[in-house]
Formats: structure tokens, sequence, C-alpha cells
């Protein structure tokens, strides 16, 4: 941890040692990858840290320090605001992750299968147009049989919805 009481080669300064690096860092690390983040902030974390007046890591550790060391209330906020940020991103990851496996699963999924119902409303349905553009509609040209009662008899066990004109 820093925190250490250090006189620094760069200033004169003789204090309490700050963490290295910026915070800032973490956080932008911690939105896009959230691992590393936790490592950087363990580096940060590691060693004597760097003078609190200049920022220089040519520190030496001291005992002379005078005032209280500081309080570790800054460590508490960082590991709170980090796993705040780290349930986020899982939240965020799993909502991705979900999206795709829907995505995944919706693109395996066949289209549905036409009922035999369907196809023989289909070839109906198409029958009927055909004898209607023939003239032969509702009575074929025979003068006797109901153009329905072919079409029906026609598309009995059709296979694709389409009629078979003779
Ligand atoms: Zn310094």
């Amino acid at each position: 941890m820093a925190n250490k009481c250090i006189s620094c080669n760069n200033c004169g300064h003789t204090g309490w040692s700050k963490n290295r690096g910026n915070f800032l860092i973490t956080i932008v690390l911690a939105i896009f990858f959230f691992v590393p983040a936790i490592i950087y902030e363990i580096w940060r974390r590691t060693g004597l840290g760097v003078c609190e007046n200049c920022g220089s890591d040519l520190v030496l550790p001291s005992n002379a320090c005078t005032t209280n060391k500081p309080s570790d209330v800054g460590d508490l906020i960082v590991l709170g605001v980090l796993g705040i940020v780290g349930g986020i991103v899982v939240m965020i990851l799993y909502a991705l992750a979900d999206s795709a496996i829907n995505a995944y699963k919706n693109r395996n999924t066949p289209e549905p299968q036409l009922s035999q119902r369907d196809l023989e409303g289909n070839c109906l349905r198409s029958g009927m147009s055909y004898y209607q553009k023939q003239g032969e509609y509702p009575i074929l040209k025979d003068g006797k049989t109901l153009a329905l009662d072919k079409i029906q008899s026609d598309c009995k066990g059709s296979k694709d919805g389409k009629y078979k004109a003779p």
C-alpha cells in the first residue's frame, strides 16, 4: 500500500506518499476491461507510492513524518466505485450475451411449418381465383359440377398449397 512515510529525492518533501497512477485511468479501464482495471488499481497501491507534493516516484522510506497518516477512507470509496462499475459491466455483458444468444436461437429456428389444413386452404383460394379467371365459377363449363367441389377434391392432401389446374 502507498500511504507510506517517504522523503522525496526530487523536491526534498517529506510526507505520506500517494498511490501511483491516476484513478481516472482505473475508471476508464473498468468501463472496458474490468480485470485490467483491478490489476492497475493493485499496481497503484504497491511500492512506496509517489510524492504527495510533486508526484515524483524518486522517493525513499522515511520515519520523519510529523503529521498523522491519512485515513483509508479514500481506499474504501475506490473499492466501492470499482464494485459499482464492476456490477454495471457485468450487467451489460450479461445483457449483451443474452441478446446474442437470442439472436443465435432465432436464426436457428426454422420457419413454422404450415399445417395440412393451411395448405389445403391456400390451395382452395388459388383454385377459386383460377376458375374465376376462366369464367367457370361457380359452375364448371360442363354446366353441372360446382367449381368449389372440384377444387376441394383436387386440393385434398395438397403438398404445397398451390392449385394445379387440370
Ligand atoms: Zn516530491
